[in-house]
């Protein structure tokens, strides 16, 4: 037998293996709700009028591609932290703050992952119950055991509080517990500003390392909103890890445009910090790529880029918060025994809407395709396939 001959095949990729039946489907009115992508009304993924303006800039100065440093380019690390912290935050004033360019959100939940198993190798990760399917995968992969904690609950169709801070209380000293800062992926639930306060006394008070998952900033209340989360658990003090990811804010998915940003006690320390995250990188891809990094330091730099950037952010962010209105409106008005009312509560590009795997495998005989657990991506709902999609739910209720 060859080397290769025994090696199994891999599990598919369950969403993915939805975007392929979607693909190999014939019917001119299918529709994908399974994606983690944002669409507009005309159902096409946007290519934002900051991003055109920013690469018409970059062409004009045409550039050689030599090789960013290994912590990427220094003018996006610095426009990133400002984003993150806010730029007159203590940790940056301090420079007790180091932030290195990555290969969007999952590169650096890698970075970050592949790091706190060097020095922390004993520890063991919690992640959300449910959560972003990478999430285990990924920390697993660092070689961590990865746990659940209770977080979801079908019941009310929002956060499971009490359990949710149980877990936090039951964890051991030293644990990692990854928390989705805004606009949770997959449910659409999200913690009250009330409720992160005891989120953060707890983890605080049990020693836990916090690490935000930042993907979707700016798809929920905006921008400033979804990120007080960080400037919250910085004001708590302690250590700190902040994956950020401008896919979907920027619209760069294939850019792989994110960050991992760590506080640390010091200068001093942070140095050391950087030092090492840095050793991360040069073992795995030695330095990020040019391009979508230049974009978006170059619209978050340039006044009014950032402003178009940040009114083109806001229409996306109101059109999916449209597209809940509409649908809670329309399933009243076709299935009113049903109360889908949560839909409106949820942040964010997802949710979870109650549909049962059973209900879905039905939609998908409409050709419409969502995630067996029900998630839809409401960024994929527009004004010309909502009825359809509202129709073929109402009938499968
Ligand atoms: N984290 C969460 C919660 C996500 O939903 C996603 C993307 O879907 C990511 C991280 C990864 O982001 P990126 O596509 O930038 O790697």
């Amino acid at each position: 037998a060859s080397l290769f001959s025994a090696i199994d095949m891999a599990p598919r990729d369950p969403i993915l293996g939805i975007t392929e039946a979607f693909n190999a489907d014939t019917n001119p009115a299918k529709i994908n709700l399974g994606v983690g992508v944002y669409y507009d009304d005309n159902g096409k993924v946007p290519l934002l009028e900051c991003v055109q303006k920013a690469e018409a800039k970059l062409m004009e100065q045409q550039s050689p591609r030599t090789y960013l440093p290994i912590e990427g380019l220094a003018q996006y690390d610095k426009a990133v932290q400002e984003l993150v912290f806010g730029a007159d935050s203590p940790v940056i004033q301090e420079k007790r703050a180091i932030t290195v360019q990555a290969l969007g959100g999952t590169g650096a939940l890698k970075l970050g992952a592949d790091f706190l198993k060097r020095f922390s190798p004993n520890s063991e990760v919690f992640i959300s119950d449910p959560s972003w399917e990478n999430h285990r995968a990924l920390f697993e992969s660092a070689g961590f055991v990865v746990n659940n904690y209770s977080y979801y609950d079908p019941a009310t169709h929002g956060v499971n509080f009490e359990g949710m801070i149980a877990s936090l209380k039951s964890m051991p000293a030293g644990s990692i517990v990854v928390l989705h800062a805004c606009c949770h992926n997959p449910t659409g639930a999200d913690l009250t500003q009330a409720q992160w306060g005891s989120v953060i006394d707890a983890v605080r008070s049990n020693n836990l390392v916090p690490f935000l998952d930042m993907a979707y900033q700016g798809f929920g209340s905006g921008l400033a909103e979804d990120g007080a989360v960080v400037k919250r658990f910085v004001e708590a003090g302690g250590p700190l890890l902040v994956s950020n990811s401008f896919s979907k804010s920027f619209s760069l998915y294939g850019e792989r445009v994110g960050a991992l940003s760590v506080v640390a006690s010091s200068a001093e320390e942070a140095a050391r910090l950087l030092s090492q995250l840095k050793r991360v990188v040069r073992t795995n891809y030695s330095n990020p790529p040019v391009h979508g990094g230049k974009v978006v330091a170059t619209v978050l730099a340039t006044p009014e880029l950032r402003q178009l950037w940040e009114a083109e952010l806001a229409q996306m962010r109101v059109r999916i918060k449209q597209m809940r209105d509409e649908l809670v409106a329309k399933l009243k008005a076709k299935a009113p025994s049903h109360d889908f009312d949560f839909v409106r509560e949820q942040v964010g590009m997802f949710s979870y809407s109650g549909l049962t795997k059973e209900q879905v495998g039905k939609l998908r005989e409409e050709s419409i395709y969502a995630v067996d657990t029900g998630r839809i991506c409401v960024a994929a709902l527009n004004s010309k396939n909502i009825d359809r999609v509202v129709d073929v739910i109402a009938k499968v209720l």
